[in-house]
Order: structure tokens, then sequence, then C-alpha cells
């Protein structure tokens, strides 16, 4: 959309204000509105100042002036606001006008830019599948008051309220037994409907919804693919809406990867594919999983560099409480055709050539999807780049039951990090596949793994409740 078109949006649609949107560190957004009196073709090409030292993670007080670029491309009405409100993305860029390096967005735009330079392909595709929980909102109250929350599946359960008091078992959803039951052991699909049918009213093509597998309200919204930048915005807006609706509707929905203990987490399966031109360029008839040598290559690099990359999708204390075994999130570093406990699947129910893809089902949706996805595609374009076998490498393919293996087989096999912290002493020692090509910079990770790091430490001297039960009677 040109600027002309922006001003002629606005018009048309009686809006009142423009809201500046910008990414930070964590993947918040943050917003600055404008009434439209104000808003005019400079503010297109000056941009709309803010102070980047208030955003955590970002620039220091001595240096706080920052400037947002809006991207007329990524203009949409605000379905929530009282008064007509246009939304819009910004870039953030230094008062020099130089593209500021800690800013997101700008990352996942100079990933794009490298895979254009490389030669490798002309787009790369992206697609999360990005679960949550809706909890009412007294419960969710409850559950996080309570000092001595799930402890086992038992508890699990009654906190998400399979035993309410004074009720029965009808209609409930067991622990792992909310895979897609229609009404009334589904409460929720009315909800997810008006979720639905406010993004399609903003724009976002939805593929379908349904109840996730953990009890009690966990759902997911499929929308479809598209490059990695427009993806990062659509996943923002997804979350927007989400969140926005369960609060009209009296509910809370969270992202949090593990908000139950004993039941299924919530992930952000990410799919992704490269094409060159109209060419899918993942395709290969007939090979594993009917994936070309470059597909293969990518797996590679995105298993090789896993326990690295895994800092930037899986980057919250909380992710390694999902990354656990039993209840479908991946803790192996292997790939598989059809294996849920590998993490890389390759789908191969009803794919085309051009739907053919790899699905790396490690990350949670507490990653910046831009920071993520342009993280994941510069680990794929690494082992393009140097040829990594995953076979060679041991990484499988591994088709048969993982728990079935015998002891020695088990041993070749390599897990996901145990922890925030060990994920960021991996990426710490394994960050030239970001930064060599400019993408992020040094300073990007070093400040980043600071950030990181105080989070994981903020938790750690907290007392956790499960330390009532272990150690109150001793
Ligand atoms: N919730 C599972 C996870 O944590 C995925 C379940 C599914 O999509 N089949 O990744
Ligand atoms: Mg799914
Ligand atoms: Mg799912
Ligand atoms: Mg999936």
């Amino acid at each position: 959309m040109s600027v002309q078109q922006i001003l002629k949006t606005i018009e048309e649609n009686s809006i009142m204000f423009v809201d500046f949107r910008f990414i930070g560190l964590n993947g918040g957004v943050h917003h600055i509105t404008l009434p439209v009196s104000e808003v005019n073709e400079e503010t297109f090409e000056n941009g709309v100042a803010f102070d980047g030292s208030s955003i955590p993670g970002f620039r220091g007080i001595e240096e706080s002036d920052m400037v947002m670029m809006p991207d007329t491309e990524s203009a949409f009405v605000d379905p929530f606001t009282l008064h007509p409100t246009l939304n819009i993305m910004c870039n953030i860029f230094t008062p020099a006008g130089e593209r500021y390096d800690r800013d997101p967005r700008s990352i996942a735009q100079k990933a794009e830019e490298y895979l254009q330079k490389s030669g490798v392909g002309t787009a790369a595709f992206f697609a999360p599948e990005s679960e949550f929980f809706i909890f009412d909102d007294v419960r969710f109250e409850n559950n996080m008051n309570s000092s001595f929350y799930s402890v086992d599946s038992e508890e699990a359960a009654w906190n998400t309220g399979r035993k309410e008091e004074g009720g029965n078992l009808g209609y409930k959803v067991a622990v792992k037994g909310g895979y897609v039951p229609v009404a009334p052991t589904d409460a929720q699909q009315d909800i997810r409907s008006e979720m639905v049918r406010i993004m399609e009213e903003t724009g976002l093509k939805v593929e379908r919804h349904h109840h996730e597998v953990a009890t009690a309200g966990q759902a997911e919204i499929n929308f479809r693919f598209s490059t990695l930048t427009t993806t990062a915005d659509n996943l923002i807006k997804y979350k927007y809406i989400v969140q926005n609706v369960a609060k009209q509707w009296g509910k809370v929905a969270t992202f949090m990867p593990k908000p139950l203990f004993g039941d299924n987490g919530s992930g952000m399966h990410v799919h992704s594919s490269i094409f060159d031109g109209d060419t899918p360029l993942f395709y290969e008839k007939g090979a594993y999983g009917n994936l070309s040598k470059l597909a293969m290559n990518y797996i590679g690099g995105i298993l090789y560099h896993a326990p690295a990359l895994i800092a930037l999708t899986n980057p919250s204390t909380n992710s390694f409480k999902r990354l656990v075994p039993g209840y479908e999130a991946p803790v192996n570093l292997v790939f598989s055709k059809g294996n849920r406990s590998a993490a890389v699947r390759i789908p191969i129910a009803a794919v085309s050539p051009k739907g053919c893809r790899i699905e790396f089902r490690t990350p949670d949706s507490t990653a910046n999807p831009y920071l993520a996805f342009a993280a994941m595609l510069l680990a794929g374009l690494d082992g393009i780049k140097k040829g990594l076998d995953p076979v060679a490498l041991g990484y499988g393919p591994f088709d048969k039951n993982i728990y079935e293996l015998s002891d020695d087989e088990k041993k070749e096999i390599r897990s996901v990090p145990g922890t925030l912290e060990e994920a960021l002493d991996a990426l710490e020692s394994d960050s030239a596949f970001l930064t060599e090509s400019g993408v992020f910079s040094e300073d990007f990770i070093a400040n980043y793994i600071a950030f990181k790091r105080n989070e994981a430490k903020q938790v750690a001297i907290r007392i956790h409740p499960h330390e009532f039960n272990l150690y109150f009677n001793v």
C-alpha cells in the first residue's frame, strides 16, 4: 500500500486515530497513537519519535531517542478500539537514520535480504501453529495464587475444573483428552469462531480452528503461510486478536508454553520452505519424504544449530517445562516423517510439491517471531551452504517409536537443552551462523544473552510451589 492509499483508507473508513506499533526484544508490542489531524505524508517520511530507553532490552538512557518508521503494507483497522483506529507496524531507526540493530522487525527483513543475496532462493515461507489456553478469569487466578498447584495430573485436572465442586464429570475434557471433540465437550467453539471472524475481518486468511489435546480449553487456530516478516506480523496480529476476544468474553488467553503441570503444553510448530520464484526448492519426488538434497541440508542446519537456535525459539524458563517426554512436544534432536517426538517432522499427508515443507516442532509462542524465524532461516541456510547432511551427522531419520529403541540406540540421540541457561550457553558458543551474514549484530547477541540470563536468574531466586511439597515438612 502506498502512502496515498493509506491516506485514502483513513478517509474512507472515517479513521480518527493512527496507531504506530513496534516490537520489543521479547516480542511484546508497543504503540503510540496519533490523532489523524497529526498524520500526513510527512509522518510517513519522518516517522514517529519515541523513548528507546524505556523499552526493556533496548538502549541506555544516554541514547534514548529513537524513530518508528511505518511500513504501510502492514496497516489494518483495529477491531477493538472504541474510535476507528488504523494500526501500522513500524521498523525502528536511530536518529541518524540507520536501522536499529536491536529492532526485531529489521532483523527479520535483513534475513530475507540475505536469502536473496545468498543466491539460494527468492523467498522463504513460514507458517506457525501457535497453540494457547483459554481460561476463565477466576479459575486462572486461583491457579496462579495456589502455592500447591499442579503437582501431578490429578491435581492438574482439579486445577482446570474437571472436578468442579458440586459438579460431575459430564462433558468435561480429560487430561490429554481434548483433541477435537464436538460440543458440549468442546465448550469453546463459539469463542474460537469469534476470534476467526475478527481475524478474517482484519485480512488474516484462516484455514481452520480446533480444540487441542490438553484439557479445559486448549485451542489452536491456523492461518495461511506467507513470507518471513509478513508471517511474523500476522502472528502478532493473531495473538492480539486472541487475547482481546478472550478479554471481551470475560476470559484470559495465554500462550505460555506450560501453564499446567501434567498436561500438554502449548507449542508453536513452525513450517518453512524456500522457493526460487515459482519453483519450490524443497521438493523431490521419490526421495525420503519427497525432500530435495537442499531441504535435507536445511534440516541439517536446523538440527546442528538447534541448541543455540532454541535460545531464540524457546526463550523462556517456562519453555523448557514443555520440552519433556510424553506430551507431543519434541525432546529429541532428530528428524522423522511421522514421529511427533522428533524436533523436525516432515509432513507427508496431503502434500503437493508447492506445499512441501519441513515442520520444526520445538518452538513455542514465547518466541519473538521476527527473531525466531530469522534464526531458523539462517540455521537452514548455513546447512545448505556447508552441505550439512542430517543422516551423516546422526540426526535420523527415526521413523520408529523412539521410546522402543534399545539403550544403545537411544544413546546416539541428542536432546534439546534442558534449561534456558543451557540454551544460552549454546548460543554463546555457536552464534556465527547468525552474525556472519550481518543479520544479527554481535552486540545484539551479547545483549540478548545477558537479558535472558537475568530472566532465568529472576526465576531461580524465587521460591517455587513444589519446594513446599519437598521441603516444608522436613
Ligand atoms: N501441544 C503439543 C506441543 O507442545 C503439540 C500437539 C499437536 O499439535 N499435536 O507441541
Ligand atoms: Mg496443528
Ligand atoms: Mg497443535
Ligand atoms: Mg504441527
